[in-house]
């Protein structure tokens, strides 16, 4: 299986389609917002650097999410990685590529996820999470069948993002714009970006993204 990033606004859906991959093609997710977050759920020093930076809506430094991406790249299996979240700026793009470099593995493609600004707002703003299978919700276009109780494993812990919050999702958005767009134009160059529409029913954008991994 190839390496890829998914790369696009919060919310613009690389998580759920990482996920999809996961379980359709046993590709292993690298999600820096996930791996960043279990560091504020489990206390450590730096969870607790992190924590009122990404509830603001900040990015943390690329020195904390250049060393996660470190600690879990080893020597690929084969099964292909997918960058979900990482890398955001052009610094932690070349570290990607030095990373992939000196563990012999390559950069198969990057797929940018197109959506527009409006419907980001009300996909995040209503959205929570089952706290123990990671099943995504939504108040008004998925809520759970009986309220407060997940419909997949049944857990009563259903949480919402600290950043989801319509300010602290203005400031994602322009950290998005400011900092991780250009990295469109950077892999664009490169030869090694292809675009999908975001906005598309679930299904059809990862029929799109199969046929990116499947060209070969
Ligand atoms: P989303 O894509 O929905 O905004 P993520 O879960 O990918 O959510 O990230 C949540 C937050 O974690 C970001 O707003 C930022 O504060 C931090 N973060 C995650 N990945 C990175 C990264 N590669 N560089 C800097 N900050 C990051
Ligand atoms: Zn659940």
């Amino acid at each position: 299986m190839p390496n890829i990033i998914l790369l696009g606004p919060p919310g613009a859906g690389k998580g759920t389609q990482a996920k999809r991959l996961e379980d359709d093609r046993g590709m292993v997710q690298l999600s820096t917002g996930d791996m960043l977050r279990a560091a504020k759920t489990s206390g450590t020093e730096m969870g607790r650097l992190v924590a009122n930076v990404m509830d603001r809506g900040q990015l943390v430094t690329d020195e904390i999410v250049i060393g996660l991406i470190e600690e879990r790249l080893t020597a690929g299996d084969g099964r292909g990685f997918i960058f979900d979240g990482f890398p955001r700026t052009l610094a932690q793009a070349d570290a990607l590529a030095r990373l992939m470099d000196r563990t012999g593995q390559t950069l198969d493609a990057v797929i940018e996820m197109r959506v527009d600004d409006e419907v980001l707002v009300a996909r995040i703003t209503g959205r929570y999470t089952c706290g123990n299978c990671g099943a995504v919700y939504h108040d008004t276009t998925k809520p759970t069948a009986k309220a407060g109780v997940c419909d997949v494993c049944g857990s009563t812990d259903l949480r919402r993002r600290g950043d989801d919050t319509e300010d602290a999702l203005k400031t994602r958005l322009m950290e998005y714009y400011k900092k991780t767009s250009p990295l469109i134009g950077y892999y664009y160059a490169k030869g090694q970006l292809t675009s999908v529409d975001g906005l598309a029913e679930m299904d059809a954008v990862s029929s799109a993204i199969a046929k990116v991994l499947d060209r070969g």
